[in-house]
């Protein structure tokens, strides 16, 4: 790995009593404007912590951040064209739901109310698109994933990018401001959540926040309530995980959804994308009785279907994109930032993936189909993986990805709790552009790019989970 050649904000490290006096106000300053979660060792819903963060913005090329917020809405429209594919869904995920069980669950709920009719024809995706750069001198953004689910962290990164600002001003740096761009991610996804309340047309009804049964990233999910209710104070938002609404969720005559006294208008997901938020069947019921509602979903079946790692994985296939983008100049933008994918189905392609991948481990990343970090394979543990399975239908449930090394840029990270030990380490950061789109088959009625993250890791990690406590959350500073 190398160091990045990109312009730091300020020279580090910074002076030692400088440094202690501003990691106390950083901290202080997170805790007070909700840079914050729950803990993981001592939960209590009385107290939140820090959040890991970068104590300074870190180094992006300007060149590529406006890149990816640019191809932001072109990707929207992807995601919604390819969700709205039954055959391409259906093709593209057959050999995986052969031998994944959570895979398959998810698809058999899609198979179910597209055979019954719709309920509800319109689709909402709060996206985000993540991306690594890749090369040390002149590097490049590769798309990581884009998750069409619980797309996080929006709340608390608008909150980072104004506490980067207070904190270049604190140092006096403020001439330095104008490269850290405006961040109004929270608003533009709740201004969507807002829109497809207004289509459900019904003053009356309350939106749906699903949960998970232990949230630790409070700060992040109430960050949108309380914008919806700034936004529009008529808006009523209640909050229950798949347990709870299978004993108290029942479908209306016109299949609306109803809990106690309130008909449901958008069914908002901040879990149900890993296989623990569905513990038994009932919490599988649920999902059907949601998607088979007429309440607006974000997303629906077939958008959580669109994000998987498997769709990615073929959308990136040469030629694949030229089925959903007719105009060639805008497919080859697309391509571009996409990186190497390979499919580990039974055929020679697949062989030939998994060959390369033993003989070199290092350049390659092995993901299931799985969201929320800390699922995928990476070194010698990719050998370990592959010699495992590589004869048995296992493996298509499996893609294999190049691996992306990007540069390495010093900074500080703030935790909760280790106030003495902070020092100039090595990080790699990842992008993320928030996008919103709303329509059905026939129409796009929303299509917006609304904002960004940068999470950021130790050098040494493979993956950066911010919950987890290994990543942190960081904004760029253009360069
Ligand atoms: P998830 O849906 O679990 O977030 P990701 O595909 O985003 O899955 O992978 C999780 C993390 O693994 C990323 O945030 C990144 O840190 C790391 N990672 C994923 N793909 C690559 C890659 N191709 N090269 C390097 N690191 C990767
Ligand atoms: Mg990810
Ligand atoms: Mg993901």
């Amino acid at each position: 790995m190398h160091s990045s050649c990109l312009q730091y904000c300020i020279d580090l490290p910074l002076e030692k009593e400088v440094l202690t006096e501003t990691v106390e106000k950083a901290k202080d300053w997170a805790l007070m404007h909700g840079i914050s979660m729950r803990s993981k060792e001592h939960f209590t819903k009385d107290n939140v912590q820090i959040a890991p963060f970068l104590l300074l913005p870190t180094s992006f090329p300007k060149q590529e951040f406006e890149k990816a917020i640019q191809v932001q809405k072109i990707l929207n429209k992807l995601m919604h064209i390819v969700a709205h594919d039954y055959d391409f869904l259906k093709k593209t995920l057959a050999s995986t739901i052969a031998v994944d069980e959570f895979s398959a669950k998810l698809f058999h709920i899609y198979e179910t109310v597209h055979a019954e009719g719709l309920a509800q024809d319109i689709s909402i995706g709060l996206l985000r698109s993540d991306y690594m750069l890749h090369g040390i001198e002149d590097s490049k953004i590769k798309q990581i994933e884009l998750n069409t689910i619980a797309s996080s962290f929006a709340g608390i990164a608008t909150r980072v990018t104004q506490f980067h600002r207070y904190i270049l001003t604190e140092l006096e740096h403020s001439d330095k401001l104008i490269n850290v761009p405006e961040n109004n991610a929270v608003s533009g996804l709740c201004a969507g959540l807002i829109e497809a309340w207004k289509l459900y047309n019904n003053e009356k009804a309350v939106i749906l926040f699903v949960v998970e049964n232990v949230t630790h990233n409070i700060c992040d999910q109430r960050f949108h309530e309380f914008e919806i209710r700034r936004q529009n104070p008529k808006i009523r938002i209640i909050r229950k995980n798949l347990t709870e609404i299978i004993s108290q969720a029942q479908l209306g005559p016109d299949k609306e959804l109803i809990i106690g006294n309130n008909v449901i208008s958008v069914v908002y997901f901040r879990s149900g994308y890993t296989p623990n938020d569905y513990p038994t069947e009932r919490e599988w019921s649920a999902r059907l009785l949601i998607e088979r509602s007429r309440a607006m979903k974000c997303p629906t079946i077939h958008y959580h279907l669109a994000g998987t790692k498997k769709v990615q994985q073929a959308l990136a296939q040469p030629g694949a994109l030229d089925h959903f983008i007719k105009d060639g100049s805008i497919a080859r933008q697309v391509q571009e930032i996409f990186t190497g994918l390979y499919s580990l189905d039974f055929n020679e392609y697949g062989d030939q993936a998994i060959d390369m991948a033993l003989a070199e481990p290092r350049k390659f990343v092995l993901k299931p189909q799985r969201e929320g970090g800390g699922n995928n394979v990476y070194d010698e543990n990719i050998r370990t993986q592959l010699n495992s399975m590589k004869e048995s239908k296992e493996r298509t449930a499996w893609i294999l990805m190049d691996r992306i090394y990007p540069p390495l840029q010093k900074n500080y990270i703030i935790r909760p709790g280790d106030m003495n030990n902070c020092e100039v380490q090595d990080f790699t950061c990842e992008l993320g552009i928030y996008g919103i789109i709303i329509g059905n088959a026939k129409e796009i009625k929303v299509n917006k790019q609304v904002g960004h993250v940068l999470r950021t890791k130790p050098a040494t990690a493979t993956e950066g989970g911010v919950v987890m406590g290994i990543g942190a959350l960081d904004s760029p500073y253009l360069v």
